[in-house]
């Protein structure tokens, strides 16, 4: 099948290359040049466990091609992939123009049947303006199909080419035949495609992401609570998660969600259900909380210091919002960062991955160390930000030799409190004491 995909970063590239994994022929399409020629090129624009080999492999079997031109790239696809950003506004609603703006561009240049997918996070009722805005310029035949991606990024490639669900929006008999063939290779395993109208393929998207992100903003006040109580977050977690009704996944506290998803995405269901009259208190007091967990370390390090940051010199491990990506959008380490440089304390970094993304962000406003153990250098304390694997299991001797105190304020909970107080250690995390 020939599939088009409009927009090429982290869902549109991923969504590409998994479709030229199973022999489609994909061209992916985006206005930015500069990505566009590097992809083409065979260098790729963002970190992705998995991705490099595939991406590698189908460019050079010619299944996967790159344009800027939307003309050139829906040339004979029989599906064209909206994976455009739909970022929030200034009132919080998701951002429609990307996806209207190419829709309307499509509606000019298609020449034939074709069905229209928006993979895109976009509000309900969205599947409906898409179709206007081609209807506008387009008098042939057309379907337009909501098909939310429940991906995470750092797992990105294992969720597409395995998905727990395949959600599909549409009440055409055409367009669900389509996607019906285009998906079966994903789910041989017996993985639903789980068919239903736009309306609510739409909503679902939002209500899968405003449902974990209040399972966290739960477990961070329960570790709130575990802090001022004297009990300890992990045998909370430990003891409600056995429950198969609660479940063991997705109940650690730590500094807040972040990333390009939950954020907004709350945001914007929250403002959509605005728009309906209702309003989602749970789902209000889940930003609140978010945005007070994004702080939380900070009045731990200003009472150790006794209220004076001034001078001090931190290393901070992590820097993306979340392990095994390059991604910093609204990541709690930006605040961090935020937080500590505007009381005088100045900061040596280190992230395996993201590093570049936050030197174009915010410049020399902190070091960036080479390594780990090189952002402790002179650093009166050590500050984590994100999970990454190699953080685990340090050498603890060696951070005990390069920190000026011996003082860790972990935004994960990566170590053990007993053991690493043992080794004579102040340790601060989350809702343990
Ligand atoms: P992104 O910012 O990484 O990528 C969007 C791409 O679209 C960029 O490369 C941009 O240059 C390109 N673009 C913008 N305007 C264009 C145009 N007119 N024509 C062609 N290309 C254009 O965004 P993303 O993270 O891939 O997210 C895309 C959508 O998928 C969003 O709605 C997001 O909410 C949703 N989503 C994201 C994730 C995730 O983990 N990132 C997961 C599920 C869903």
């Amino acid at each position: 099948m020939k599939i088009a995909v409009v927009g090429t970063g982290y869902v549109g590239l991923v969504t590409g290359t998994c479709f030229a994994e199973t022999g489609n022929k994909v061209s992916c399409i985006d206005i930015d040049k500069n990505k566009i020629d590097k992809l083409s090129n065979g260098e790729i624009t963002i970190y992705e466990p998995g991705l490099e080999k595939l991406f590698l492999r189908n460019l050079k079997e010619g299944r996967l091609q790159f344009t800027t031109s939307l003309a050139e790239g829906i040339e004979d696809a029989a599906i064209i992939f909206l994976a455009l950003p739909t970022p929030p506004g200034e009132d919080g609603a998701a951002d429609l123009r990307y996806v209207l703006g190419v829709s309307a561009e499509l509606g000019k240049i298609m020449t034939g049947y074709k069905v229209i997918v928006d993979k895109s996070t976009v509000p309900v009722g969205t599947a409906q303006k898409v179709y206007t805005a081609i209807a506008a310029n387009y008098k042939g035949a057309f379907d337009v199909v909501s098909n939310p991606e429940f991906l995470r990024e750092g797992v990105a490639v294992d969720d597409f080419m395995k998905p727990d669900r395949v959600v599909v929006g549409t009440n055409s008999e055409r367009a669900r035949k389509v996607m019906s063939d285009l998906y079966a290779p994903f789910v041989r395993q017996g993985n639903p495609v789980i068919f239903m109208d736009e309306r609510s393929a739409e909503l679902t998207k939002y209500a899968a992401n405003s449902f974990l992100a209040t399972k966290i903003s739960f477990m961070n006040e329960i570790a709130q609570l575990c802090e001022r109580m004297g009990a300890d977050v992990d045998m909370v977690r430990r003891g409600i998660g056995s429950d198969e009704r609660i479940g063991k996944r997705f109940l650690f506290p730590g500094i807040g969600y972040g990333g390009s998803c939950f954020p907004k995405d709350v945001q914007a269901l929250i403002r959509s259900s605005e728009e309906t009259g209702y309003d989602f208190m749970i789902l209000k007091a889940v930003e609140r909380v978010n945005e007070m967990q994004k702080q939380h370390l900070v009045p731990k390090i200003k009472a150790y210091f006794k209220g004076d940051l001034k001078g001090k010199h931190f290393a901070l491990w992590g820097l993306a919002f979340k392990p095994n990506t390059d991604d910093i959008r609204e990541a709690p380490a930006l605040n961090l960062i935020e937080a500590l440089t505007a009381e005088g304390a100045t900061i040596a970094a280190f992230d395996p991955e993201a590093m570049p993304n936050v030197k174009k962000s915010i410049g020399d406003k902190i070091t960036y160390a080479a390594g780990q153990y090189d952002a402790l250098t002179n650093a009166d304390a050590l500050v984590i930000a994100t999970e990454w694997s190699e953080f685990r299991t340090p050498d603890f001797e060696m951070i005990g030799e390069r920190l000026k105190h011996k003082a860790i304020f972990d935004g994960r909970n990566l170590f053990d409190v007993k053991y690493i107080n043992a080794l004579g250690y102040h340790y601060e995390s989350i809702g343990r004491s």
